[in-house]
């Protein structure tokens, strides 16, 4: 039984735990996803805050920097040269201070794409720059803005590219470039704790071909690829060991190889973390780059701690849960035993049949379990045997027993039912409500005994136990009633009284057992001779008294025809034995004791005569 509980109970546990462990997921799924947009809006939130500069400086400066280059384009070298002046004297403090801000390049372009003024690299110009920048050669296809991440010969960057017009004409164009750790740091305002980029070595092979790529960047390898990381950003954002711990992972070398960001969940040195793997495009729409966006907790962390929270209450409910329903199986199996230690049958029923019966009832028919016995009968009542003055399947005007029983509370109803063995047994029959709830309990009491006993004690009472006859007891009651008869109705009566003559002698002679079978056999003579109205008792001893419905000399002659039976029969051992009658009528007035006194008296008349005879008196 205990490992049943024990099964329970972890089942219950178990179910919790997967239930909680579902919503975590869910959680989990929607937290990534929400961290995904995050750094996506943080990256474009970096460049939405460059933008709004650019484009504001592009409204104040375009115009003059237009009229410069329109006049620049196809002029002579020293024509050039007068311009780029111009344009550092004007510009110069505007790149200086933007500079501040992560603007690493400030670049102008003329008509053909050529390189005006680099004012970043102010010496260097006049390269055909066009056949090397993709955004360039889109900006003078398309002659509109154009932005985006791209890999240049010296490093990485974000571009933001304006398109020149005088006089409604294109005439060139010019780029800021922020340098891509720049935005990256602007990101971090935003959202996250740490930022960190990993370049793909193919993107970078402009610079790995230059050799500057050492100057800037540190290599990595992480699986089977090489990734490049800005030097000054390497050990700075997240401590080295974590990073290498990072690196290890499988889930983050195959985040690196995807083109959707993702998110992993790690612990390290007891502590959870998450890093967001964002890839970046560049302007051409290839992954040149993955962010690394670290965040110092994890919901996992979260979860563990709800979790255990969560797993505690749950346990501590489910242990009370478990107490209450074990002290509520328990009241029930004390219930049971009780009622199975009751000899009397006892049927549970919730009204539409049995639910529950004691060991008693089964084996009473003999049944091992409820369940047979409910697969063969419908009802108890297919069990009764229906006779007069005992309940029948329905009852009065055809009901229900069950409702008869409830509806005749006061009475007392039996039934009668043979068990297995085929005895018939008798039972009474109560029903008794169940508190707080619709069954009811049945109880068949067994009360076979006691009414055979009842029985008895009542034949004791009104019977002689020899003779079988009527009482002395028994006798007055009749006697008294007839005296109220005639009383009351005038009708006539006679009494009659005999004894056996000398029957002391038979005693004395042939034992006291002879004398008993003689009495039982006189009676039995006596009997064939009188009718049924007659009431013929034994009044005692060797002394009997007849009561008949006629009148005095009827009596005595009905007497006189015993007096010559008796005298004529031969008794046991070949006896013969005599007997004396004293007769009477009623008279009006009689009381019991005067109409006995004086039948007794004629008794007494008849042995003084003789004995053997009858003495009679109205
Ligand atoms: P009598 O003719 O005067 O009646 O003489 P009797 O011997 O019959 O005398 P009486 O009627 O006074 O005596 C009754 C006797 O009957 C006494 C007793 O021994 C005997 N007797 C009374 N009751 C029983 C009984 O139940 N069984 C037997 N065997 N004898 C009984
Ligand atoms: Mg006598
Ligand atoms: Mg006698």
């Amino acid at each position: 039984m205990i490992r049943y509980y024990l099964f329970i109970f972890i089942m219950y546990e178990f179910l919790f735990a997967a239930y909680f462990y579902n919503i975590y997921l869910t959680n989990k799924t929607e937290y990534h996803q929400e961290s995904i947009k995050l750094v996506q809006n943080s990256l474009e939130s970096a460049v939405n805050a460059y933008e709004m500069t650019y484009d504001d400086a592009y409204a104040r400066h375009s115009d003059k920097i237009a009229k410069l280059v329109y006049e620049a384009n196809g002029a002579s070298k020293e024509k050039r040269d007068e311009i780029r002046e111009i344009l550092l004297n004007e510009f110069m403090d505007f790149f200086n201070y933007e500079k501040l801000n992560g603007l690493s390049g400030f670049h102008i372009f003329d008509k053909e794409g050529r390189s005006l003024l680099r004012f970043h690299k102010p010496y260097a110009h006049d390269d055909k720059i066009i056949k090397q920048r993709y955004s360039l050669q889109k900006l003078y296809k398309t002659f509109s803005f154009q932005k985006g991440f791209e890999i240049g010969v010296f490093q990485d960057s974000y571009r933001f590219q304006y398109p020149l017009f005088y006089d409604g004409d294109f005439i060139g164009s010019y780029e800021y470039s922020v340098d891509s750790q720049s935005l990256i740091h602007e990101m971090q305002n935003f959202y996250g704790d740490a930022y960190q980029a990993l370049f793909g070595a193919d993107c970078l092979e402009n610079l790995i071909q230059n050799k500057r790529i050492k100057k800037f960047y540190n290599k990595v390898k992480i699986g089977t690829d090489i990734f490049y990381m800005k030097k000054d950003h390497d050990a700075k954002s997240i401590e080295k060991e974590r990073f290498r711990y990072i690196q290890q992972l499988d889930s983050f070398k195959n985040a690196l190889k995807q083109t959707k960001p993702s998110v992993i969940d790690y612990s390290f040195k007891g502590s959870h973390y998450a890093v967001v793997v964002y890839p970046i495009e560049d302007i051409e729409g290839k992954i040149f780059a993955y962010i690394l966006v670290h965040l110092n907790s994890s919901l996992l962390e979260h979860f563990k701690d709800t979790f255990i929270l969560e797993m505690f209450f749950i346990t501590l409910f489910g242990c009370m849960l478990g107490f209450f329903v074990y002290k509520e199986l328990q009241n029930r199996r004390y219930f049971k035993e009780l009622i199975d230690l009751q000899h009397d049958l006892i049927v549970v029923n919730d009204g539409k049949g049995i639910v529950d019966t004691n060991r008693a009832f089964l084996d009473f028919f003999c049944y091992d379990n409820l369940e047979k016995y409910k697969s063969e009968h419908d009802c108890i009542c297919d069990m009764f045997i229906e006779v007069d003055g005992y309940l029948a399947k329905h009852n009065g005007n055809g009901m229900d027993w069950i409702e008869y029983v409830k509806e005749h509370p006061n009475e007392e109803h039996k039934v009668k039912m043979l068990n297995c063995k085929k005895q018939e047994r008798i039972f009474s029959v109560e029903i008794e409500k169940i508190e707080d709830s619709h069954k009811f309990f049945i109880l068949f009491r067994d009360i076979t005994k006691d009414l055979l006993l009842k029985q008895e004690l009542e034949k004791r009472a009104n019977f002689d136990t020899l003779t079988q006859i009527f009482n002395r007891n028994r006798f007055e009651f009749f006697l008294q009633q007839e005296l109220q008869k005639a009383e009351r109705y005038g009708n006539v009566f006679s009494l009659l009284m005999f004894d056996i003559d000398h029957f002391k002698r038979i005693n004395d002679t042939y034992g006291h057992d002879v004398g008993d079978i003689i009495l039982k056999e006189l009676t039995a003579l006596i009997k064939q001779h009188t009718r049924d109205v007659d009431i013929f008792a034994r009044w005692g001893g060797e002394e009997f008294m007849i009561i008949t419905q006629t009148n005095i000399y009827q009596t005595e002659m009905f007497a006189e025809k015993l007096r010559f039976v008796i005298e004529k029969a031969t008794f046991h051992n070949n006896l013969s034995v005599t007997c004396s009658f004293g007769v009477t009528q009623y008279r009006k007035g009689d009381t019991l004791d005067s109409i006995v006194k004086r039948c007794d008296n004629m008794l007494y008349s008849a042995k003084e005569s003789g004995r053997n005879c009858v003495a009679s008196l109205k």
